[in-house]
């Protein structure tokens, strides 16, 4: 929120992981110093089912690797006879091959893909599949090629974006792409790839993978349940040393010949058969090799679902914003119809959560505050920002519109929202004086045009609040008129 007022502050951005970090040659080093043992802490997690005897505070687990190479040969065949035949049509799979004649150059179509493994893989860090594919195809339409991406602006891609979350990818997803052009050449190997901004462990073993066929693996929350599954793992999967283990044993599962189409079974069968709550065994082509599968067989106290371990999310920490919807009437009448008004939208800085995006005038606040407290900071804000004083303006109706909330990965936000409407009889440098300067860029944007914007996810929310109290309002005017003209 973009308050400038002293009891304003931003929401802090730096919990936020949205995008894969890569491992330093410090903690490599580290790495091969350690011994591969993880040290699971009990506290809220299920049992472990392979423990006997009375728990212990701490327990040391050990992850074995996979060693038997026959038993790696079974589940790499098993898995790819499976995903040859099950796997999903996603238009990310497919090569964009509409556009590409058979005797262009097959370098040409690598890229391509390459792109294309890209785009959806950044799409699909904590989206489901079937919200990704519309924004997918959109985006290709828009951006066939990573050329094309490099030419947009951020505001092209902030637009496409919207409602997609976690908008630092699409900003790293621009930058990278304008990284890679302007290199001249398509990164090929994960060292090269974790060098172009964005591109995480995850996105380069993709990339590398699909792609390329780089012999590399690819860990997901799919994979990690998966091998926790086929291995019964029961240590803390978010433990830094735990994800090392899966990358590890990851790696010792891909297909030399099939990296690629390894690394997507692995997450397809995760996504697909082995689901977080109700795996379906029965149809799995690794069940054999399935320790967790087999050790429910043999006693009753295991559920291959208590693998891998349940790690409870600490609570996101509650914010709370006043959102003052600014509605600007333009004819001199100074009627609410919507074909005549504006709303005032602000620019957020260019750094921090939601980077760049617009916004209805907001507010941040320690606690909840009363409505008076709310108007009186807002007030100072709208005064300090645009030089918009509520008491020397027309205010046609200031009303409280009711209030929402907005979950970010790591913050409850509270938002009070009321809707503002002015008219400025004219004057309209009371705002144009500030429009576009250094501190603060907004807008003023017309009811209609703002329907086919792209809105994040929380200003989308606030919009549809407004236009419902609107909708409410109105039909009660309507219905006091009525019976007013029949008394
Ligand atoms: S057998 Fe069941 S638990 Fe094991 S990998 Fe297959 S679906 Fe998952």
């Amino acid at each position: 929120m973009a308050g400038k007022s002293k009891k304003n502050k931003s929401l802090n951005f730096s919990k936020i992981s949205d995008t894969d970090s890569s491992t330093s040659s410090e903690e490599e080093e580290k790495k091969k110093k350690r011994k591969r043992r993880v040290v699971m802490k009990r506290g809220n997690e299920r049992p472990n089912p392979h423990q006997t005897g009375k728990p212990t505070k701490s327990t040391v687990v050990d992850i074995e690797d996979f060693s038997d190479e026959l038993t790696v040969s079974k589940i790499r065949a098993s898995l790819l006879d499976w995903y040859d035949e099950n796997q999903r049509v996603l238009p990310w799979r497919k090569k964009r091959g509409s556009s590409i004649e058979p005797d262009e150059e097959d370098e040409r179509q690598t890229f391509k893909r390459a792109y294309a493994v890209w785009v959806s893989e950044i799409m699909l860090q904590q989206t489901k599949v079937a919200t990704v594919i519309d924004y997918y195809n959109r985006w290709m339409d828009k951006w066939p090629s990573l050329q094309h991406l490099a030419q947009a602006t951020q505001e092209e891609v902030n637009e496409m974006w919207a409602g997609l979350g976690y908008y630092r990818r699409a900003r790293f997803l621009l930058e990278g792409a304008k990284m890679v052009i302007g290199g001249g050449e398509f990164p090929r190997t994960v060292p090269q790839l974790l060098k172009v901004r964005g591109i995480g462990d995850y996105t380069a073993g993709a990339i590398a993978s699909i792609a390329f066929n780089e012999s590399v693996p690819v860990v997901d929350g799919n994979v990690v349940r998966v091998i926790a599954r086929l291995k019964a793992i029961s240590a803390n999967p978010k433990e830094s040393e735990t994800i090392k283990s899966f990358w590890k044993l990851a790696g010792q599962l891909v297909d030399p010949c099939r990296p690629g189409d390894l690394n997507q079974a692995l997450m397809e069968l995760g996504a697909t058969i082995c689901t977080p709550t109700s795996p379906s065994c029965s149809s799995c082509p690794i069940s054999e090799q399935c320790h967790a599968f087999s050790l429910s067989k043999n006693s009753q106290s295991v559920q291959v679902i208590d693998y891998p371990l349940k790690v409870i999310k600490p609570k996101p920490r509650r914010e709370f914003s006043a959102v003052c919807v600014v509605e600007i009437l333009d004819d001199q009448k100074g009627t609410c119809s919507n074909m005549s008004s504006r709303l005032l939208l602000v620019k957020r800085p260019e750094e921090g959560l939601l980077a760049g995006l617009w916004e209805f005038p907001s507010v941040l606040f320690d606690g909840e505050g009363d409505s008076g407290t709310r108007r009186k900071v807002m007030d100072q804000y709208l005064k300090k920002s645009f030089d918009l004083d509520t008491r020397n303006c027309s205010v046609i109706s200031r009303e409280e519109v009711g209030d929402c909330i907005h979950i970010f990965s790591h913050i409850r936000l509270r938002m009070y929202v009321e809707l503002l409407v002015i008219n400025l009889n004219g004057e309209e440098k009371i705002l144009s004086e500030k429009e576009g300067n250094d501190t603060i860029a907004w807008k003023c944007i017309s009811s209609n045009a703002i329907e086919g914007m792209g809105l994040t996810s929380g200003v989308r929310k606030v919009y549809n609040m407004i236009q419902q109290h609107k909708q409410k309002t109105s039909l009660i005017y309507s219905r006091k008129k009525k019976n007013t003209q029949t008394k």
